[in-house]
């Protein structure tokens, strides 16, 4: 029903997916959230399959495919009734190090995160009292001879406990500086309790009193950390509105098969325009934001700047997500609220999409310019 952008590469990673993600349907991503765990099989599964080396270079193990590839897979996952999150972080946050990150650190974990055996999920970056806000981080990096040491305090940082390794952001006397911590080596430093959260994103706490750290850990240089993290942000915008996209998809799908074939009173309730007309709005919506997110990636494929494009694509597609949940709820009445119905596990999926002020800051100040305070 919804129309797929044509574009030969969304194409055929479409069709070499789908028989894939079969195997995963929504009965085992219902099974992960309820027992709060990795999917292990399935990220195992898309590591076999080369899609973790999107963004990393043929010479670093990977596959240097492109953001078309990575935006139309998590748009897959999700529209399969999956939750994407594990393979976006792997596929994305790995290019702070390949594009930052020294010859050594490169060799050593770059080949490994392509084939999924390392896993990198993880960026450290929200704190207590700074939330959004990066540039005022009470995290510190303090240098003592050759090495660094870490004290800080983290929040809400996803899969925390299921990654090995991790950017951590802290304030060095340069400014915000990147480490890039290998829990395998430096995990029991690393204290971390769970967040009971909405979403199945194994999120924590972390606590880290006095890490010493050599300088080879350092990701890119000294007080430019925000400026190496910022370069990846378009990317992940419009891969977080794939993710939504595809959210809103499956529930599309599924609300108009369940609207053709639930019948209340010998009616079908797809007949009742207080169904109709929330799917309609709902479709117009995702499909509109799925220009955006095209446009976007057109933008980042051209090398050109994509930072209000892609913000506009995120905060399009979370919107037309979550009235999507909306509708969807509508049309299954009650047992849009059953977890067999897996509407209601895309609600709280949904969920997570929806933070979108400090895009609108963007939006507002560099597309509109209006005054900032
Ligand atoms: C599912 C999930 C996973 C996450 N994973 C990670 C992770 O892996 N790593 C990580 O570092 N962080 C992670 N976060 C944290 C996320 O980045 C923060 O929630 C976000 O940065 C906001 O911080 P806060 O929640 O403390 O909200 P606050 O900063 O307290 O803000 C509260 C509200 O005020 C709004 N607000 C704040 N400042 C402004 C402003 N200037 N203008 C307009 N509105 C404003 C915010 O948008 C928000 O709606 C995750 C969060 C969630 C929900």
């Amino acid at each position: 029903m919804a129309s797929d952008r044509p574009s030969d590469t969304a194409d055929e990673v479409r069709s070499a997916i789908r028989p894939t993600l079969e195997r995963f349907g929504p009965d085992y991503w219902r099974e992960q959230d309820a027992k709060k765990t990795f999917p292990t099989e399935f990220f195992e599964t898309i590591g076999g399959a080369g899609y973790f080396g999107t963004f990393i270079p043929e010479a670093h193990g990977g596959a240097d495919a492109g953001p078309v590839i990575a935006s139309v897979l998590v748009e897959e996952v999700n529209r399969a009734g999956g939750d994407a999150a594990c393979v976006n972080a792997q596929m994305a946050i790995c290019r702070t190090l390949v594009l930052h990150g020294t010859d050594e650190q490169k060799a050593r974990y770059l080949p490994g995160v392509a084939s999924g055996a390392i896993r990198f999920l993880t960026v450290a970056a929200t704190e207590p009292d700074s939330g959004a806000n990066m540039t005022e981080l009470a995290s510190t990096a303090r240098r003592d001879g050759d090495d660094w040491v870490i004290n800080a305090q983290k929040v809400l940082i996803s899969f925390a406990q299921e990654t090995r390794l991790m950017i951590l952001l802290a304030r060095a006397e340069q400014g915000t500086t990147l480490f890039l911590l290998d829990l395998d080596q430096v995990g029991d430093k690393v204290e971390r309790h769970p967040i009971d959260l909405v979403a199945n994103r194994m999120t924590a706490t972390l606590f880290i009193d006095e890490l010493r750290l050599p300088d080879s850990t350092r990701l890119g240089p000294a007080g430019e950390g925000l400026a190496c993290l910022m370069k990846g942000f378009a990317i992940r915008r419009v891969l977080a509105a794939s993710e939504a996209i595809g959210n809103a998809r499956f529930l599309l799908d599924r609300s108009v098969e369940y609207a053709k074939t639930r019948e209340t009173n010998d009616r079908l309730i797809g007949e009742h325009q207080g169904i109709q007309y929330p799917l309609v709005q709902a479709y117009s919506k995702v499909e509109a934001a799925d220009l955006m997110r095209w446009d976007a990636l057109g933008l980042i494929e051209r090398g050109e700047e994509a930072n209000a494009r892609s913000a506009l694509a995120k905060v399009l597609a979370s919107e037309a997500a979550w009235e999507t949940t909306r509708a969807a709820l509508t049309t299954f009445g009650g047992w849009g609220l059953a977890g067999d119905y897996h509407v209601e596990r895309k609600l709280r999926e949904s969920t997570v999409y929806v933070f979108n002020n400090l895009l609108m800051n963007l939006i507002a100040d560099r597309v509109l310019g209006l005054p900032t305070g």
